[in-house]
């Protein structure tokens, strides 16, 4: 279980039309059912039952409790037999959490030589899963549907995206982000509305001046800093200019005393996520890149530049991804390597990548940074690993929050860059350059993504749905023109 605080509520939509017994049997069957989804080790958080609902008193107490309930992060309902669904008007107007339909029913199949009315009118859930199914789009609700045998690998699986899903739509939920100084001046696509982000997106964003951050770093102790750089030691390679006695040690030490005090701060305010701005450093004495790369791995969102939209992404995302294989981190599309088909882009930026994708031992080095005009910062360098990943971003088109995502397939590099100074990740997008980048662009596309290998489309159209947002998806079956189509119909969709 990733999720020890968290849990889903499973309900079970009935009527007292056939008698006490065949409430009885449809008690005693979602129990079983309950109890096999949560024996399989598959889902990520546990399910819990809450009993079947007869009335619209019964779903409407049902759905109340489960909005105050802390603990509950999502509600599944199945109709075992009918279940009138003008009785589920009241309760699905005051649920305010993520929903999820299971279209299953209690037996795999058909018993041939014994089945009778009576079976017919317990085992109804092709019919009464379409009376529900019907309220709730005429009530323009989003929910996701998923068909098939609760006992079935496939079908857990479905549930266990979603639940991860809804695990970081809780975390959202009460998300606080720090940014230190304002997005970069003259940035246009990391600046967008942040009370429209707290109201449809949940998080919310603060400002603290850098100084802030500098005052904090006065109570690290050299002791402390002793420690962090034994730590760097045994989990990193250090360059030569890096190791004690050696030129650039001091800066080593630098990075420690501001990765101590940026976790410090950000544990203070207990904060999820956080950006930087290499504009404004003021009295640290680089811009933190050691300490942005491990807080990263760590779970903290993050965004340079003051991106807060990309930094509560990466946090979303990493949540999802929370015990799964593969690393997510925040990147920038920087350089392109054309070669036809091969025809690939180098993810990096001026420090910040995650050491989490990658499976090589990181470098730790100190260079020069040519903007910012401060002195040389440690950083981690490495390259991603090859596999296959997504990457996504939020934006703001003024009138609604626009999501993009683009599977991409990240490949080994053709040979070594000895000089260059920062992590990175070379990536093909699909269905490759030519129109993966193109409809990146059209789509008004960030150059800062949050990245991760674990991840499909499935989470990130299960997050839309939930946040109520546009998604347009950049894959293997992408065509410029059909891309086109869709964002001129997504313009009329949320005018
Ligand atoms: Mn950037």
């Amino acid at each position: 279980m990733e999720y020890k605080n968290s849990e889903i509520w499973f309900i079970t939509g009935a009527q007292l039309l056939y008698g006490g017994d065949a409430v009885v049997a449809v008690d005693a069957h979602s129990t079983e059912m309950v109890n096999g989804l949560n024996a399989s080790g598959q889902l990520p958080l546990n399910v819990v039952y809450k009993g079947t609902v007869n009335s619209s008193a019964e779903i409407e107490a049902a759905f109340k409790a489960a909005n105050n309930d802390k603990r509950c992060v999502g509600v599944i309902t199945w109709m075992h037999t009918f279940s009138p669904a003008k009785m589920w008007i009241k309760g699905l107007q005051s649920y305010n959490k993520p929903l999820l339909h299971l279209h299953t029913q209690f037996n795999r199949q058909i018993p041939w030589g014994e089945i009778d009315m009576d079976f017919m009118n317990l085992n109804q859930s092709a019919h009464g899963d379409r009376e529900f199914g019907h309220i709730v789009s005429r009530m323009r609700r989003n929910r996701k549907v998923v068909v098939g045998h609760w006992d079935d690998a496939k079908t857990r699986q479905r549930i266990a995206v979603w639940m991860r899903v809804c695990a970081a739509w809780a975390d959202a939920q009460d998300m606080v982000l720090v940014r230190f100084g304002d997005n970069m001046n003259h940035v246009a696509v990391t600046d967008g509305d942040r009370l429209e982000a707290e109201m449809r997106l949940g998080y919310h964003v603060d400002y603290y001046g850098v100084g802030d951050l500098a005052e904090v770093q006065k109570s690290v102790t050299e002791a402390e800093v002793d420690a962090l750089v034994t730590e760097y030691e045994r989990c990193y390679t250090f360059a030569d200019s890096c190791k004690k006695g050696a030129k650039d040690h001091a800066q080593v030490r630098h990075a420690a005393r501001e990765e101590i005090a940026l976790r410090r701060f950000l544990k203070e305010k207990g904060a999820k996520a956080f950006t930087t701005n290499f504009n404004a450093l003021h009295d640290l004495n680089q811009l933190p890149g050691l300490a942005c790369q491990r807080l990263m791995a760590e779970g903290y969102g993050f965004g340079a530049e003051g991106d807060w939209k990309t930094a509560a992404l990466m946090r979303t995302m990493w949540v999802m991804a929370k015990g799964l294989p593969g690393g997510t981190s925040f990147l920038e599309d920087y350089t392109y390597h054309f070669n036809g088909e091969k025809s690939a882009i180098l993810q990096a930026h001026m420090l910040e990548v995650s050491p989490e994708i990658t499976v090589q031992q990181p470098r730790l080095e100190v260079h020069p940074l040519g903007i910012g005009g401060k002195a040389d910062p440690a950083r981690l360098v490495f390259m991603a690993h090859a596999g296959a990943g997504i990457a996504a971003t939020i934006v703001d088109m003024g009138n609604r929050f626009r999501m993009i995502a683009n599977n991409v397939d990240v490949i080994e590099p053709e040979a070594a860059l000895p000089k260059l100074p920062v992590a990175g990740a070379l990536w093909i997008p699909q269905p490759n350059l030519e129109v993966g980048a193109a409809a990146w662009i059209l789509a008004g596309g960030t150059h800062h993504t949050a990245f991760s290998y674990a991840l499909t489309n499935e989470y990130l159209e299960d997050y839309a749905d939930i946040a109520g947002i546009e998604l347009v998806t950049i894959d293997q079956n992408t065509t410029i023109n059909d891309f086109k189509f869709q964002l001129k119909v997504n313009e009329i969709f949320y005018k």
